[in-house]
């Protein structure tokens, strides 16, 4: 008798998790790092999973290391799934096809640096922000630039769809190169073929550190906060991933991810 109880218990437990992780396992696609093809093919077929859209080239948030994502976002993807009962799948993709992949069911959720901002609250919603960043400038080193008012008239380099592109338009007269990643905008700034770079603020700080004559100006464009994209009728997902975050924030799960890929100023 308790033993049946307790298999109807665990039958109901499971029920709950396949709700809250989706079990997008037979729609995925093959997943991009080797690493996540091997845990796939170790999976229980029944094993529920929850699908994170990135872009995985957004140091130190998410990017390859050894042929695996890592980064500040994948660990908090990962301990939220945890939290949560699910097994992690991290789909690589461009950076402006991840809202659709939310919105069609493609992905559970887009965790990419991604800043909340109204137009993107039109297709999605937000998990509570788990970051602050900001819009930074990189400029070759000795260049006539020294501020945002000087970018006026320039050639700016950009990653399509992100808020830099989006601000990029408010300058007079820019010209605005957009690339697919961010670095192959700085690989175009370090060879000369545009002006400036307008980037989050802390792969800004990497790709400045790994391309040698960049510098960051001191002046930052603006004031974002970053968070989990979920489909607006997954409010089910929503509750449980911020239920999750207030948790991880509250026993310092969190700060530790981030102090583990940021160094303290
Ligand atoms: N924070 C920026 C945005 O949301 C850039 C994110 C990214 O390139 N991964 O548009």
């Amino acid at each position: 008798m308790k033993k049946k109880l307790l298999s109807l218990m665990l039958v109901a437990a499971m029920a709950l998790a396949a709700v809250a992780c989706g079990s997008k396992e037979e729609t995925a696609e093959a997943p991009a790092a080797a690493e996540e093809a091997t845990e796939e093919a170790e999976a229980p077929a029944d094993k529920a999973v929850l699908v994170m859209a990135t872009n995985a080239e957004f140091p130190p948030y998410e990017y390859y290391e050894g042929g695996e994502i890592v980064g500040i976002d994948a660990e908090i993807a990962a301990a939220v799934a945890e939290k949560l009962g699910c097994e992690l799948v991290i789909e690589d993709m461009a950076f402006d096809s991840i809202i659709a992949a939310v919105t069609s069911g493609k992905a559970d959720f887009g965790l990419a640096g991604m800043t909340v901002t109204e137009d993107r609250l039109q297709s999605v919603n937000f998990s509570d922000t788990y970051a602050h960043a900001t819009q930074v400038v990189i400029v070759a080193e000795g260049s006539d630039i020294t501020g945002v008012a000087d970018l006026d008239g320039r050639k700016v380099g950009v990653q399509l769809g992100t808020t830099g592109d989006i601000y990029a338009e408010d300058i007079t007269d820019v010209t605005i190169e957009r690339y697919n990643k961010g670095f192959e905008a700085v690989q175009a700034l370090s060879q000369g073929k545009i002006d400036a770079v307008i980037i989050d603020n802390e792969p800004a700080k990497v790709f400045v550190a790994e391309n040698e004559g960049l510098v960051l100006l001191d002046e930052a464009f603006t004031e974002e906060d970053y968070a989990m994209a979920i489909a607006k009728d997954n409010t089910d997902l929503l509750e449980k991933v911020n239920t999750a975050l207030a948790e991880l924030t509250e026993d310092g799960t969190l700060q530790a991810i981030v102090d583990k890929y940021i160094a303290a100023e």
